[in-house]
């Protein structure tokens, strides 16, 4: 079978091409056709011998996802549903985002998701299998290439968890991040966890190299709650976590981003934004408030406005820093794996 050429950093694919007789050199003139040209097939590549095209196309794939489904929000976010094209028909989802800075895209890095969270659309749809680096990349470059727009900023915020994918996603970093490749600052790259501490340390002791955004769904600083909206919590206790996090800041010297999503008479009451602000005490810490996307048969609903309010400002008048997140694209379903999930549901 074909390998998905796109499954492979710079450095590999100079090896890759040393294996089936070529110049290591000619891996820079690839890089720049997939990522920088966006072409969608081998013989496109016009700088390159119909020779060399030929060898590619027999050795390798681009492995091109097709659109299977596109929604536009009045917001301009576009959710799109690919079908990876893989013998079992897998499909994925991706969010694109226009903020005043730029592009966002909102990537998957599994197809489903073992986390569990209580909340989440994922929850309850079997988890199929780790995303590929190539597949990671491919969501943007499906999307510039539909859109003919430049993504600024990707976030690892759509389906699975990108520590549970730690390698595939680390080398789709690399692609993303290398100006040969996609030329996407580490800075703007951010990884969202559901707080697998572990690979926390370990993505810790490779920033200096990566140095990239990390975010943890924290969403409760109470171990009883947060073990109840997130099994992860059980294995990892919030201590744990915390512990972790203070090891990556101390290492990176980066602030971490806590993502907290505020459901009613769940979490979002002052006695909760007062265990928040012990819990970051001191700590080079962003808090992102985020009204929660109801469910289908979920048991959390939103927070009313007023109390999301009083939660940002207790905990800015506390010495956090706090911001409530736009709601992007509620209209068309954007939060995370709902659409898949529908998808699955009408098969
Ligand atoms: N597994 C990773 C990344 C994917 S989820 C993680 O847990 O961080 C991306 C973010 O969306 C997480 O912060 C997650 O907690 C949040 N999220 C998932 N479902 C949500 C919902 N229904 N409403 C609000 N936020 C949700």
């Amino acid at each position: 079978m074909k390998t998905n050429i796109k499954n492979y950093n710079l450095d590999i694919l100079k090896e890759e091409l040393k294996r089936i007789g070529e110049k290591p050199f000619r891996a820079e003139q690839i890089f720049k056709w997939i990522y920088q040209e966006k072409v969608d097939s081998f013989d496109k590549m016009t700088n390159l011998s119909l020779e060399l095209r030929k060898k590619l196309d027999e050795n390798f794939t681009l492995g091109i996802f097709k659109i299977v489904k596109k929604l536009e929000s009045i917001d301009g976010t576009k959710k799109y549903l690919f079908d990876v094209q893989d013998e079992n028909g897998n499909m994925i989802e991706s969010v694109l985002m226009q903020y005043h800075h730029g592009y966002t895209i909102c990537v998957s890095s599994q197809i489903g998701c073992k986390m569990g969270c209580k909340f989440c659309a994922s929850t309850g749809i079997p988890f199929e299998r780790n995303l590929l680096a190539g597949e990671i990349v491919e969501q943007i470059l499906a999307i510039e290439r539909d859109t003919g727009i430049t993504i600024s900023n990707i976030v690892f915020m759509g389906i699975g968890e990108p520590l549970d994918n730690f390698d595939n996603v680390m080398n789709a970093i690399q692609i993303i991040n290398n100006p040969k490749g996609l030329n996407i600052g580490a800075r703007h790259i951010s990884i969202s966890t559901s707080g697998i501490v572990p690979k926390i340390y370990e993505l810790a002791d490779r920033e200096e190299k990566i140095q990239c955004t990390l975010s943890i769904s924290l969403h409760s600083s109470n171990n009883k709650k947060r073990s109840e909206m997130m099994p992860v919590n059980n294995a990892y206790p919030i201590e744990e976590l915390i512990k972790a996090c203070r090891y990556f800041i101390k290492k990176t010297n980066k602030r971490i981003s806590f993502e907290y999503a505020l459901a009613k008479d769940n979490n979002d009451n002052l006695e909760d934004a007062k265990e928040l602000v012990k819990l970051l005490d001191g700590m080079l810490a962003h808090v992102n408030l985020i009204p929660i996307n109801p469910i289908e048969k979920g048991k959390y609903t939103k927070s009313t406005n007023e109390n999301i309010i009083k939660f940002r400002d207790y905990l800015n008048e506390h010495g956090i820093v706090a911001t409530i997140r736009r709601e992007l694209g509620s209209d068309i379903d954007a939060a995370c794996g709902q659409l898949r999930r529908k998808n699955l549901k009408n098969k």
